[in-house]
């Protein structure tokens, strides 16, 4: 078995409070592309200003032609080996907390409960007027059948879904919930994010600053790179399907 791989279940095993962070390298395996490599939906909309707050205020209707295919397309993915790796962590109690900068809901899909969703995600519909909640099924519905293809409240105001726009402001409850994970851990586990945006960007200095050891798993560089346990540069998906051998039952 290869020695990062031991390593890293070793970290694992050893720790009294291991939490993971993912971002969107795990759901690549999945087909999801990352909004930070060409392709897609990405070449044709500029995303930092399509996905923000200002679009959807001054013209949902651009908003909605961008978000309403990426839906299907986040519907239509399915969780891959990373993800269900985690969930069965967790499951085991090796994992206490999960944290996520994705949207696309595939740590649910694939087990894991609960999971700390930093930049919100595709659960539900919302009304920033009046706060009404409707399923996302029935927000795509409204948008199918809206002539503009917005989907709106029954107070008159366009629906969004959960998922965190540029420019609003993040989901307090879950950016709370993420730092008492890292102040909490022995091990940080990092899958598939570069750390570039906060706050996940802060999370493992939070770790390390007290005591806590950390792992990376991702692809790109990062910033923690020099201050890490294991760093191990592959695939999520087949290293965390020997992580989980290597931990045995
Ligand atoms: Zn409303």
């Amino acid at each position: 078995m290869n020695a990062d791989i031991r390593a890293l279940a070793e970290l694992l095993a050893d720790a009294e409070n291991a939490v993971v962070l993912t971002g969107a390298g795990i759901s690549t395996e999945s087909g999801i592309p990352d909004f930070r490599s060409a392709g897609g939906l990405w070449e044709t909309y500029d995303p930092m200003k399509v996905a923000s707050m200002n679009t959807f205020m001054d013209d949902p209707s651009l908003f909605w032609r961008f978000h309403r295919p990426r839906i299907d397309m986040l519907g239509s993915v399915e969780p891959n080996a990373a993800h269900r790796a985690v969930a069965a962590l967790q499951q085991r109690g090796i994992v206490k907390a999960l944290i996520t900068q994705n949207i696309d809901r595939l740590h649910s899909r694939a087990g894991s409960d609960p999971v700390i969703e930093v930049h919100g995600s595709l659960d539900r519909g919302y009304c920033l007027r009046c706060s009404t909640a409707v399923s996302m099924d029935e927000l795509c519905a409204r948008a199918d059948s809206a002539e503009d293809g917005v989907p709106r409240c029954t107070c008159g105001f366009q629906m969004k879904s959960g998922v965190v726009l540029f420019g609003e402001q993040m989901p307090m409850e879950a950016i709370e919930a993420a730092y008492d994970a890292a102040e909490r851990a022995d091990v940080m586990l990092v899958i598939g994010s570069s750390l570039q945006v906060t706050p996940v960007s802060q999370l493992p200095g939070v770790v390390l600053s007290r005591g806590g050891r950390l792992a990376i798993l991702t692809e790109s560089e990062t910033d923690y790179d020099h201050r890490c346990t294991v760093r191990i540069h592959e695939k999520a998906g087949p290293t965390m399907d020997a992580v989980l051998e290597a931990l045995g039952d």
